[in-house]
């Protein structure tokens, strides 16, 4: 659950400031945080049932946080269809791909650009082992954008592999998950996907989904 405070406080910057680029008010975090950020116009999200809040910029200069960064920690939210603006979910699909190559990535998590909602990429290498018998359609081997995904099953063996994270450079961590994986989602037109996901597709998506969950590798 979540309040947009966007429509009812207005922080718009003055035009001088505009054109100077970094502004906010510090709201849970001091100023000099945000500008580190790279954050020039944002809002916040107030999450009720923790009193935290994100902040999200609200342009499409995403840009990947790393740790300690406290926003890294955030559970993120179900993607709402009928309130958010599908035509900047395409957006943020394209500057997420654009920036996991850049930063030679396989996968990377919304939570990971600052974005609360519950959305991560999996990039071409990932999705060889996906099967795709009820996935809409979908090959594998293609950049995929899943939305709100969600885990429905799981092997129980489990498989250990050191895993590093676009969030926490130059650490590596042995990091044991389940060999196979069941999932649910949607894909960026809304249709639902069901598939299953095994190796290093399965293990992708695992990251992927604990980074949406605030959790990162060096806790495991
Ligand atoms: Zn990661």
């Amino acid at each position: 659950m979540f309040f947009e405070l966007t429509r009812s406080l207005s922080f718009r910057a003055d035009p001088e400031q505009e054109r100077g680029g970094s502004r906010g008010i510090a709201f849970g975090t001091d100023k000099g945080s945000l500008d580190k950020l790279g954050m020039t116009n944002w809002c916040f999200y107030l999450f009720p049932d923790n009193l935290s809040i994100i902040i999200l910029n609200r342009f499409i200069m995403l840009k990947i946080i790393t740790e300690p960064n406290p926003i890294l920690r955030q559970k993120a939210i179900p993607f709402d269809w009928d309130k958010l603006n599908v035509a900047k979910l395409k957006k943020w699909e394209r500057e997420m791909i654009r920036l996991m190559y850049a930063q030679k990535g396989i996968g990377l998590a919304a939570t990971q650009v600052s974005l609360p909602w519950r959305f991560c990429v999996i990039g071409r290498a990932a999705t060889d082992h996906i099967t795709a018998s009820s996935a809409g359609g979908r090959r594998g081997g293609t950049d995929w954008f899943l939305i709100n995904p969600e885990i429905i099953a799981r092997s129980s063996e489990m498989h250990t592999l050191l895993e590093g994270c676009l969030s926490c450079p130059k650490v590596e961590r042995p990091v044991a998950r389940a060999i196979w994986v069941k999932v649910r989602a949607q894909d960026i037109t809304g249709k639902n996907l069901e598939f299953d996901a095994e190796n290093l597709s399965a293990r992708v998506i695992q990251h992927e989904l604990d980074h949406l969950d605030g959790i990162l590798i060096i806790d495991k």
